[in-house]
């Protein structure tokens, strides 16, 4: 009797331990099977992901529904006042022709975002323009002015992020300027002081680890191109930002820099070669348009080769 009571207690220990096996099997399955789905994509951390799924949203919204945030290999390692992440993406890794693409450092001017994200798209899917080259493309200067129900041109402490670089000139000129010429307005506000803002050094600690020849600044929307560089090879810069304004059909004008600009810290000051590029409007829906209109010049620029000296 006491031989079938433990005998069949036996049976059930065995086929608890079974259960638990198939139980632990199944759970196996299920927490490994998607790891080779995920590897497909790029794993992101919580942070970036979220972002990411923002600026998903804000491009259907927008209606570009061709770009895919996801599938670039952003890094980052700032963020905004409003913990936004300041993503950028590097192509290659030749020192010698190194180009760095900003985009939407004023918040408002849409269709620079979408200009930068199709190009990071389009880069990725044709690795020879990277061959023998860098590029790096920072998309969204200032995500924290983009993401507002009403986008901004300055960041979330109000400040211009194109006055707040530290120009030589800064302190002397900025603020009076601002005061002056300007009369105050805010959109135009260069900050307290120089390198006040993350999105300021963002762009320095890129300028800084890449050591770009070249650098293209898209904003809108007075459309022209507009240039500062090295007056060493100016000229020639000149001459061929002339048959690039003919070809693309887009005015080229002098607009000159200003106290705490990137055409003054890194063309003026630092010797890079800094296009900017106006865009005609800061609309959304004309973002595609404009991508077409200047994908071949943006190509020919990351193809010139400029002497630095
Ligand atoms: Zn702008």
């Amino acid at each position: 009797m006491n031989w079938n009571i433990s005998g069949s207690e036996e049976i059930r220990t065995k086929k608890f331990i079974k259960f638990i096996k198939v139980i632990y099997f199944c759970l196996l399955i299920f927490f490994l099977l998607p790891l080779p789905l995920s590897a497909a994509n790029i794993p992101l951390s919580k942070e970036l992901a979220s972002y990411i799924g923002t600026l998903e949203k804000q491009c259907v919204k927008y209606g570009w529904t061709d770009i895919k945030p996801r599938e670039i290999p952003w890094e980052y390692y700032r963020t905004t006042k409003k913990k936004h992440p300041l993503i950028f993406v590097n192509f290659g890794n030749s020192g010698k022709n190194c180009v760095l693409f900003l985009g939407a450092v004023h918040g408002d001017e849409l269709p620079t975002v979408y200009l930068m994200l199709k190009l990071a798209h389009y880069v990725r899917d044709n690795p020879q323009i990277f061959k023998d080259k860098c590029i790096v493309i920072a998309p969204l200067v200032n995500p924290d002015g983009f993401l507002l129900r009403i986008p901004a041109r300055v960041n979330a402490n109000g400040i211009d992020l194109n006055r707040n670089f530290p120009t030589k000139d800064w302190y002397p000129e900025a603020l009076k300027k601002w005061r002056l010429k300007q009369h105050k307005n805010r959109r135009y506000y260069p900050g307290q002081k120089p390198a006040s803002e993350q999105e300021t050094m963002f762009q320095i600690a890129l300028i800084k680890r890449f050591n770009p020849q070249k650098i293209l600044s898209v904003h809108s929307p007075l459309n022209f191109f507009d240039f500062d560089g090295p007056s060493s090879d100016l000229d020639s810069f000149e001459h061929w930002l002339e048959k690039i304004s003919k070809e693309s059909n887009h005015p080229l004008r002098k607009f000159g820099f200003f106290p705490g600009s990137l055409g003054n810290y890194a063309g003026h000051e630092r010797n890079i070669f800094t296009l900017t590029l106006e865009l005609p409007s800061s609309k959304a829906n004309k973002a595609k348009e404009y991508f077409d209109k200047f994908q071949t010049s943006i190509l020919k620029f990351i193809n010139l080769s400029v002497k630095v000296g």
